[in-house]
C-alpha cells in the first residue's frame, strides 16, 4: 500500500461494516482533526465512484484489518473531544448523496457539541447502546459516539436481524437503542411469533428517519417502559426536534418541538427552516451552490414541508420534492398515505405522482396488502377530497426502501 500522510483536515472514507472498533476509530480520527466519511460498504462500484469523486478522500479504508491498523497509528483520543463531525453522507433519497461537512471546531464548539448531545439523551457510563441501524448513518453513529464519550458500552449485533436483536436484548440488557420504523415493524412481527423479550432495561428508545405508522407507535409505547420512548425528526444535516411519546399521545402525528438550542420557522410555502448554534453549521462538501440554497442566515432547510401548532409542535407534510401537484392542487403524499393506512387490509403504502397530460401529475399508490382496488377506491372516496384520491393502484409484495427505512419513490412503478 502507498504511504498516505494524514494531517488535520484530511478525509478518510470508511467502507467497512459497523463495529465498536469502527466507532472508536471515528472518534480517534475526529479528535485528531481528521474527517471520517462513513459509507455503506455494500455500495456498488458505480455508486461508490460517484460518491467518492465528489468527496475526495485522502484514504479509503475497506477492511477490518485496515481499521485496526489505522486505529493503531492515530493517536489515542484520550480525553480529547471530537474536533468536528464525521462527514456524513445523506441517504440520496432525492438525488446524488451529499457530503455534510462541519469543518474543524474550536475547543469551545467541540465541547458544546458533546454537551448538548449528552444533555438531550442523558448518556452516562452505565449506558449500554444496542445498535440496530448501519453505523454509516448519522443518528446511530451519534448515539454510539455519545455513549462511548460518556464511558458507556455499545453492542453491535451486525446487519439487522430480529432474532439476533432479540437475543442481544436478552443477553446484554441494553439501556438505549435508536431505530427506524421498519425495524420496529419487523421486531414486532418476530415477537408475535417468538414472544416479547424482557424490555425493562431500556431507558431510551428513539426512532426517526421515516414516518411511523400510528399502530406501530402505539405498540412501541405499550411494550417499552413508560417514559422511555421518543421520536425525533432530523436529517444527516442536523436534528431538529425531539418528542416524548407522552407528547405524541396528546398530539398524535406530531414529531415534537424544536430541540433545545434550535428554533423552527416555516416559510410561506410550508418549508421548514431551523436556526442552529454555530457548532451545528455545515456546508455541502464541494457544492457551494447547494450550500447557498440550504442556508438563509443562521437557518437551514433540507426541503421538508410541515405545520406548527400554537404550542410549537411540528407536523410533517413530507418532502418538497415529493409534493404532487395534480390539476393545480397540492397533494401531500404523507397525508394520503396516512388515510390509506387505516384500511384494515393495507399493510404498507406509498403515494407518489407520475406525469399526466391532463392533470400535470396523477396521484398513484403502491400498496402492500390484500385490499382490492375497488375497496381502496371506496375507502379513498370516504376519506379524501377528489384531487387526493389515487387514480392508479399498484400492488407490491413490499415497498422498495433504503436501509434507513425510507421509501425509494424513484423505484416505484411509473405506470
Ligand atoms: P438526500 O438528502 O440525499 O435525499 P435523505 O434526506 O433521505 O437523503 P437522511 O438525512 O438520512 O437522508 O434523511 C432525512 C429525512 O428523513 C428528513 O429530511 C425527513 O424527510 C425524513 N425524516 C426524518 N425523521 C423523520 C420522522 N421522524 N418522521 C418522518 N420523516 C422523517
Amino acid at each position: 500500500m502507498d504511504r498516505v500522510e494524514l494531517r488535520e483536515g484530511s478525509r478518510v472514507a470508511l467502507l467497512v461494516p459497523g463495529s465498536v472498533a469502527y466507532v472508536e476509530l471515528v472518534m480517534a480520527l475526529l479528535a485528531a482533526g481528521i474527517f471520517p466519511i462513513p459509507l455503506d460498504p455494500r455500495l456498488t462500484p458505480y455508486e461508490r465512484e460517484r460518491i467518492l469523486a465528489g468527496l475526495e478522500p485522502d484514504l479509503v479504508v475497506e477492511s477490518d484489518e485496515a481499521v485496526a491498523a489505522l486505529r493503531a497509528t492515530v493517536p489515542s483520543s484520550g480525553s480529547r473531544l471530537p474536533r468536528g463531525r464525521p462527514m456524513h453522507v445523506t441517504s440520496g433519497t432525492t438525488g446524488v448523496p451529499k457530503g455534510v461537512f462541519s469543518g474543524l471546531l474550536s475547543d469551545e464548539q467541540a465541547s458544546a457539541l458533546v454537551a448538548e448531545e449528552r444533555e438531550l439523551w442523558g448518556f452516562t457510563s452505565t449506558d449500554v447502546n444496542l445498535v440496530l441501524s448501519p453505523l454509516y448513518h448519522s443518528a446511530p453513529l451519534r448515539f454510539g459516539m455519545g455513549t462511548r464519550l460518556a464511558g458507556g458500552r455499545m453492542v453491535v449485533p451486525g446487519p439487522f436481524d430480529p432474532a439476533a436483536v432479540t437475543a442481544a436484548i436478552e443477553r446484554e440488557r441494553p439501556t438505549t437503542m435508536f431505530c427506524v420504523p421498519t425495524h420496529l415493524q419487523r421486531l414486532f412481527a418476530h415477537w408475535d411469533e417468538a414472544g416479547v423479550p424482557d424490555l425493562s432495561s431500556f431507558r431510551l428508545v428513539a426512532h426517526a428517519g421515516a414516518p411511523c405508522p400510528a399502530s406501530v407507535k402505539e405498540r412501541l409505547i405499550e411494550l417499552f417502559p413508560a417514559g422511555s420512548t421518543w421520536e425525533f425528526y432530523g436529517s444527516t444535516e442536523g436534528q431538529f426536534t425531539a418528542c416524548r411519546s407522552e407528547e405524541w399521545l396528546e398530539r398524535p402525528g406530531t414529531v415534537g418541538r424544536a430541540r433545545p438550542g434550535r428554533t423552527l420557522h416555516l416559510d410561506e410555502d410550508g418549508t421548514i427552516w431551523c436556526s442552529v448554534p454555530e457548532h451545528a453549521r455545515f456546508t455541502y462538501y464541494g457544492d457551494p451552490a447547494k450550500t447557498a440554497e440550504a442556508w438563509r442566515g443562521d437557518r437551514f432547510s433540507v426541503g421538508d414541508l410541515g405545520r406548527l401548532d400554537d404550542d410549537g409542535y411540528l407536523y410533517l407534510d413530507g418532502r418538497r420534492e415529493d409534493l404532487i401537484i395534480s390539476g393545480g392542487v397540492n397533494v401531500y403524499p404523507l397525508e394520503v398515505e396516512h388515510a390509506l393506512r387505516e384500511h384494515p387490509s393495507v399493510v404498507d403504502v406509498a403515494v407518489y405522482g407520475v406525469p399526466d397530460d391532463r392533470w400535470g401529475q396523477r396521484v398513484c399508490a403502491a400498496v402492500v396488502g390484500t385490499a382490492s382496488s375497488a375497496s381502496l377506491d371506496a375507502f379513498a372516496r370516504e376519506r379524501l377530497a377528489p384531487p387526493k384520491r389515487p387514480k392508479t393502484w399498484t400492488f407490491l409484495d413490499e415497498l422498495p426502501r433504503t436501509l434507513t427505512g425510507k421509501v425509494r419513490r424513484d423505484q416505484l412503478p411509473r405506470t
